[in-house]
């Protein structure tokens, strides 16, 4: 019983809410370790890495980045939910490989591979990319994975502790937790619930930033079509593609507002 107890009020303290979906959510890490987490894991991997020497493709995924990021962030104070990204720390950089990916870590640093920027062929292409990616940042997806994994994997032991005692594993559990899986050799791939949520947010991120989000499913289209045996983080729950279109059409008229409004 004291259990019980003990785990309802657990599971209140770390409930929260997702912005603007209204979803609600276990995320057991306080944010400013998430933030601290993924600075040093995004520092990692850009040192592991290599970074684009294109210069359009640097200047376009930065461009289209900072105008999302503004967007969400002056959208988010305006609906007082401004607590939602603070402290975290936008970056944008485009690393040489061939995969179909890219991704955003929970504190806000993205990165972009070099193979999905000819999918994107436009800005508005690499604004459903970067739409989406922010969305899983906003949306806190990063934490809620992290605070499942480290309940199965290291016992429900707290993250502070772990960095004290188990550093490399927690990393390394981060890395994937965040979907920068690659070069853990693992993939974690998001829910469908996550993707789904990534995808709804996204399309009003983009619209938000001007970008015309009836362009969006073409993306998703395009992408579905180069997708081979092994599919991309977008694809990797194996959402039904036609599902997902359909998903995209039943919220175009609210991201056509924010559109509209912009
Ligand atoms: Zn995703």
């Amino acid at each position: 019983m004291k259990k019980l107890i003990f785990l309802s009020l657990l599971f209140l303290i770390s409930c929260a809410v997702v912005p603007m979906t209204g979803r609600k959510q276990f995320v057991a890490i306080p944010s400013s370790q998430m933030i601290t987490l993924s600075a040093e894991s995004y520092s990692k991997v850009l040192a592991e890495g290599k970074l684009s020497s294109n210069n359009y493709y640097v200047n376009t995924v930065r461009k289209v980045g900072e105008r999302l990021t503004v967007a969400v962030e002056s959208y988010l104070k305006q609906n007082n939910l401004a607590s939602a990204t603070e402290g975290y720390e936008w970056q944008y950089n485009v690393l040489v490989s061939e995969q179909l990916n890219a991704w955003c870590m929970p504190g806000g640093q993205i990165a972009f591979y070099e193979g999905i920027l000819p999918l994107c062929e436009d800005e508005n292409g690499i604004a459903v990319v970067m739409g989406h990616e922010i969305a899983h940042a906003v949306a806190q997806h990063g934490n809620e994975r992290m605070s499942q994994q480290m309940a199965i994997q290291m016992g429900g032991i707290a993250l502070s502790e772990a960095l004290k005692t188990q550093k490399q594993e927690t990393i390394d559990l981060a890395m994937l937790a965040f979907g920068v899986g690659a070069k853990v050799g693992v993939e974690l791939p998001y829910s469908r619930t996550h993707e789904t949520e990534a995808d709804e947010l996204g399309l009003y991120f983009m619209a938000m930033a001007g970008y015309d989000p009836q362009t969006a499913p073409a993306f998703w289209e395009r992408m579905e079509a180069k997708s081979t045996s092994r599919p991309p983080e977008f694809l990797s729950t194996h959402p039904d593609p036609s599902n997902r279109i359909a998903n995209l059409k039943r919220i175009m008229p609210k991201a056509m507002e924010y559109y509209k409004a912009k």
